[in-house]
């Protein structure tokens, strides 16, 4: 089984780093689960909007420079934020980036504050 990335995916992948773009398109054909990419680059004005709201705690986001993207589960035709779900994601995202010796992040793996959702180059690679 393999999936494809919607239309609606792709655009939110517009001025996101080609790099993490490559991780992606190679990502979709290795997962067993489908998802969908919910965000990618950020405008400095909606990162201070999520700080209020409380959904993000720094306005150093890597959202704002296009190294980051947030993918949601689809399953049946939903969106789902089943934890058991997101480190499957995360095993196509980490093979994809191995294939591509693209310097991968998963917010999954955070000690503090996981993310499963969000994957980002790392910035040690990447500033
Ligand atoms: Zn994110």
């Amino acid at each position: 089984m393999s999936f494809r990335l919607s239309q609606r995916s792709r655009d939110r992948l517009k001025g996101v780093h080609p790099d993490l773009i490559a991780v992606v398109e190679t990502a979709i054909r290795l997962t067993p689960v489908d998802f969908m990419i919910t965000e990618g680059l950020r405008t400095p004005a909606r990162q201070t909007e999520l700080v209020r709201a409380g959904a993000s705690r720094t306005l150093n986001s890597r959202h704002l420079t296009g190294h980051a993207v947030d993918v949601a589960a689809w399953v049946d035709g939903g969106v789902r934020w089943d934890w058991p779900l997101y480190p499957r994601i995360a095993e196509a995202f980490k093979a994809a980036a191995a294939a591509s010796d693209v310097a991968l992040v998963w917010g999954g793996d955070w000690p503090r504050l996981r993310d499963g959702p969000h994957f980002e180059l790392d910035r040690r690679i990447y500033p």
